[in-house]
């Protein structure tokens, strides 16, 4: 009997048998599926059917996949490397040059950016929503080819609702998606589906995924596009494929929309997850709710704490009795109010650095979501690019500080900003006192 090469061995030596059920996800860490029967390849080309690679399909990402849709009450969900790329994927599934996009003022940085630099490059114009509470004002910005209303639920620097359902209603009056952020809200929070909107994207890097150990994204559709009544505002759904192949419509109904970012264009621009990390983010979303529950709590609690200390000049926390969005906030959010806000402390941009210095529960470092307790100065970070006029009206000012609270014991937090406080502006104070 022949022995194979040494090299051939190390390759091709691996014990088969019967696959045991695990009961956590298998990591499917692999870059292609072989294929079983020799027909198997074919039907996976023409048909789509079964696994070959896993930029097009991995059954670790689709177990997340499903669990998120289920979370979100969507239909499908479809899951990518970052939040960054949850947005992009979902809007180049529905827009092309020429066409427009209405947006909320109050968005992530990384989102403006991508519309202000990137889109528009790609002949794909935003308009800026700043009075979001107000139908009319969206409606107004609406144009013959905009092809997507886009809002966060929960917003940052300034933390602002939109009423998912109003604005739903204008888009759907024009035939056009609203397509919703959902990253700070979680499904836990609001479902923006419930509410009325057609599409939502996350970052799953944040509190999805909850640890801050891995990046992600998704995107979660109601499964609710109408191609007889909305179809000719996006032809690239309804169109016959190449060689005269049934539309993506015709193959798929409501879901055409997340069946042509799956199909099209997430596999093609390439943004793809690690299985890895679809693992993580799995993993994060098993203790979700739990975590988002004790980071509400302690964000109020931390925020009412804040709110009556002399160093602090304001609070910008939807869960407080005085915001403006409160009682919208008391409609969206029954189960609790989210964890991340802002708050400016007195003595400006000294004070605000003093007091980052000084923290020592709190990690200063550029993300949210995470179980452990962040702080970030906005103004020198994520909005330096913007002007002060932009900043002031997202919110920022020279003494903001943004924090995302975490699950830690919540006296513990406030005592650290006690002491970090008295460090800070011991001068202010005493002239406020
Ligand atoms: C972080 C974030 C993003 C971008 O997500 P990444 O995973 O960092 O690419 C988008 N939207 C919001 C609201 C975010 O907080």
């Amino acid at each position: 009997m022949t022995t194979r090469g040494f090299t051939t061995r190390q390759l091709h030596e691996r014990a088969t048998g019967a696959t045991p059920t695990a009961r956590a996800t298998p990591i499917y860490l692999t870059a292609g599926f072989e294929f079983d029967e020799y027909d198997n390849a074919a039907a996976h080309f023409g048909a789509g059917e079964g696994y070959a690679y896993t930029r097009i399909g991995n059954p670790t990402v689709e177990t997340v996949e499903h669990t998120l849709a289920a979370l979100e009450g969507g239909s499908q969900a479809l899951l990518l490397a970052s939040g960054q790329a949850a947005t992009s994927v979902a809007l180049l599934a529905l827009l092309e040059a020429g066409q427009h996009i209405v947006s909320s003022t109050h968005i992530y940085e990384g989102t403006r950016g991508l519309f202000r630099d990137n889109l528009s490059r790609l002949g794909i114009a935003t308009t800026f929503v700043d009075d979001i509470d107000d139908p009319d004002a969206w409606e107004a910005a609406i144009r013959p080819e905009t092809r997507a209303l886009f809002a966060e639920s929960i917003s940052n620097a300034a933390n602002r609702l939109i009423d998912i359902a109003a604005i739903a209603e204008v888009a759907h009056r024009h035939g056009i998606p609203l397509v919703v952020d959902n990253t700070f809200a979680t499904p836990y929070l609001v479902r923006p589906i419930e509410h009325g909107a057609d599409v939502v994207v996350h970052s799953a890097s944040k509190f999805l995924a909850g640890h801050g150990s891995v990046l992600g994204g998704a995107i979660v559709d109601s499964g609710r596009f109408d191609p007889a009544r909305d179809g000719h505002l996006f032809p690239h759904l309804i169109e016959p494929g190449r060689g005269g192949a049934a539309s993506i419509a015709d193959r798929v109904g409501g879901d055409a929309r997340i069946a042509y970012a799956r199909e099209s264009v997430a596999p093609r621009f390439g943004p793809t997850p690690s299985p890895l990390n679809a693992f993580l983010i799995g993993q994060g979303i098993e203790t979700l709710s739990l975590r988002v529950e004790r980071q509400s709590a302690n964000a109020l609690a931390v925020a009412q704490w804040l709110e009556g200390r002399p160093e602090i000049a304001a609070v910008d926390y939807v869960g407080l009795i005085g915001h403006p969005h409160h009682a919208l906030a008391e409609h969206l959010l029954p189960d609790g109010y989210g964890s991340v806000f802002s708050f400016t402390v007195r003595g400006g941009s000294d004070a605000a650095r003093r007091l980052v210095e000084s923290l020592e529960v709190f990690t200063h470092m550029t993300h949210l979501g995470d179980v452990r307790s962040l702080v970030l100065h906005p103004a020198s970070t994520s909005h330096v690019t913007l002007s002060a006029d932009e900043r002031a009206a997202v919110g920022v000012f020279e003494g903001t500080l943004r924090v995302s609270i975490g699950i830690e014991d919540v006296a513990d937090l406030t005592a650290d900003l006690a002491r970090a406080l008295a460090v800070a502006s011991p001068v202010d104070v005493a002239v406020v006192a």
